[in-house]
């Protein structure tokens, strides 16, 4: 099969910048190139989807609708919970991300909204729910998964395994 493109199934190696309302968020520039494998979910589907055909060297401005990036906002994903259900020694105040268990044990981003006397408010948006992403991306980099990157469904550069 021909790799010399972004498609299903290929490590691709990108250098990014995120801007939201003309606010630079997120950047490669730090960290090097990001690497991902395409196809598994492991980048936000609207960025992968503006990806594809992409050549190394090649640049592309990829749009991002909220629905194909971190979702709408939702004005009914508020929780409130007294402050007794958290952890005695969790320093809870405003602002604070935590992964809440739902009851099937799946984690679930959320972070304290406000809190009113014994009530926290959790907030399970996003915090980019809702928002417009803008993305500049360079491809620098493609190549075959391994076996085991291709079992795993990610990529195991970087220092990562399990
Ligand atoms: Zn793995």
């Amino acid at each position: 099969m021909n790799k010399d493109s972004v498609q299903n199934g290929v490590v691709v190696s990108m250098e990014y910048t995120l801007h939201v309302d003309g606010e630079l968020l997120d950047s490669s520039a730090g960290h090097g190139p990001l690497e991902f494998l395409t196809g598994y979910g492991n980048i936000i589907p609207g960025l992968e989807r503006g990806m594809i055909g992409m050549k190394v060297g090649e640049s592309r401005e990829v749009v991002v609708a909220p629905a194909d990036g971190y979702g709408e906002y939702d004005e009914e994903a508020y929780l409130d919970v007294p402050r007794a259900q958290f952890p005695r020694d969790m320093q809870v105040e405003e602002g604070l991300e935590l992964t809440v268990r739902d009851d099937s044990g799946q984690g679930r981003y959320a972070r304290i909204e406000s809190i009113e006397g014994d009530l926290v408010r959790l907030n399970f948006n996003h915090p980019l729910a809702g928002d417009e992403l803008h993305f500049k991306v360079k491809v620098v980099g493609l190549r075959e998964p391994t076996e085991e990157e291709l079992t795993h469904g990610h990529v195991h550069s970087g220092g990562h395994h399990h």
